[in-house]
């Protein structure tokens, strides 16, 4: 709640820019007056009288009832982020699955059908491929950049297309602008992960997205504090997601929110430098005899390099290269490394390293492996944000390891 004893208190953020926005929006200080923004730890809040609960239970009144639905940190967040974003209203969640998942238990019932891309996260792909067959919702994969693919796909009952582009770890670019067009004329909702450019790279509502989620996990925290999931849409179909909020408890915790919202002050920083980083490292890369192809859309080499200079104002942190040979020499590459963390998470201020055909992609058959395009030599890295040259001669030790 605003304090009442001076309006000055607050911000006047009318036509603030993304910069200021990124570290004053949806604060409201207390009559504490306090410069930084609080954590709000309470479960619950209290009423003035029997009536004023009554009022706040029913909706009728405005305010706060219980933190499973409303916390004024995660309000803030939420506000924050809806303004980077550029959307009417955003819903933070306790993780990016449970915003993944609350979007499809928000807007699928029995019945529904789903187009999905095939390079999804993979616990993305369970949910759809396990939890929301057994209740009835039908999804088709298709190739991200098949647009052909995706139209064949579509049927009568399509409610939902969901994609994550850039994909991971090939860096391949789905064409937003095309699919929104797909999913209107459809009347189906476009779903748009947009966990690897953030709000900072990629724009998908003004594309013509319907809904855009996130994994706060990565680029919006940005420091491998903690958890967290972001859904931000029109504000009618916010309520839906408030609706489900409510119900299930996905509540993401105040203190998580506190972490994430400190994250968005430096978002734009930091994507910068992690873009910066990671195009350097693929160039270097690519001018090694020992990698075989680097994979990042920055490079004019990259198949869909074009779309993604149109669709993105930068091309992401995550480089991916093969090395000459097989499995054998990739895990010698990385084991060969001294700094760089051995860890499949990514979007943190410390560069990590992975081989996707045994961790993140390890679960996919050798044939489905092969149609994404995962061969055992690939190697991804997520640029962190040490000095580059750190970087290139930890990647030089693992180089000479193959
Ligand atoms: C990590 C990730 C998720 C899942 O988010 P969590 O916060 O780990 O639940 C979803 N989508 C993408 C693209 C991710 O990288």
């Amino acid at each position: 709640m605003a304090a009442d004893n001076n309006d000055r208190l607050d911000s006047d953020l009318t036509g603030a820019r993304l910069d200021t926005l990124a570290v004053r929006a949806g604060q409201y200080r207390t009559m504490e007056t306090e410069h930084g923004e609080p954590i709000f730890t309470t479960s619950s809040y209290v009423f003035r009288s029997a009536a004023d609960a009554a009022a706040r239970f029913s909706g009728e009144e405005p305010g706060n009832v219980y933190s499973r639905y409303t916390n004024p940190t995660v309000r803030t967040l939420e506000e924050r982020m809806a303004a980077l974003e550029g959307a009417e209203q955003a819903v933070a969640m306790a993780s990016g699955m449970a915003a993944i998942l609350g979007v499809c238990m928000a807007f699928l019932e029995a019945g529904d059908h789903v187009v999905v891309s095939r390079s999804v996260f993979g616990t993305t792909t369970t949910i759809f491929s396990r939890y929301l067959k057994r209740f009835g919702v039908e999804t088709t994969f298709v190739d991200l950049t098949d647009m052909a693919g995706w139209q064949a796909a579509v049927t009568e009952g399509t409610a939902m297309l969901f994609v994550e582009t850039p994909s991971n770890p090939l860096s391949e670019v789905a064409d937003l602008k095309q699919l929104a067009s797909l999913a209107q004329a459809k009347g189906a909702l476009l779903v748009v992960d947009n966990t690897f450019c953030t709000p900072i790279l990629q724009r998908p509502l003004e594309l013509g997205a319907d809904i855009v989620v996130y994994s706060a996990t990565k680029y919006l925290d940005g420091q491998g504090r903690c958890m967290g999931g972001l859904v931000l849409g029109r504000s009618e179909q916010m309520k839906e997601m408030v609706a489900y909020l409510r119900a299930a408890g996905p509540t993401l915790s105040p203190f998580n929110a506190w972490v994430i919202l400190k994250g968005l002050e430096t978002l734009r920083l930091r994507m910068l430098a992690h873009c910066d980083t990671a195009y350097q490292l693929a160039l270097w890369l690519q001018d090694q005899p020992k990698v075989a192809r680097v994979y990042y859309s920055g490079l004019s080499e990259h198949p869909q390099h074009a779309l993604a200079s149109e669709q993105q104002s930068g091309f992401g942190g995550v480089v991916s290269f093969e090395v000459k040979g097989g499995k054998e020499e990739a895990w010698r590459f990385i084991d060969a490394t001294r700094m760089i963390s051995i860890t499949a998470n990514l979007g943190d201020t410390k560069t990590t390293i992975t081989h996707p055909a045994t961790t993140t992609h390890g679960r996919l058959s050798q044939e489905e492996r092969d149609r994404a395009g995962i061969r055992d030599s690939l190697i991804r890295v997520a640029a962190g944000l040490e000095s580059l040259e750190d970087l290139k001669a930890d990647l030089a030790r693992g180089l000479a390891a193959v």
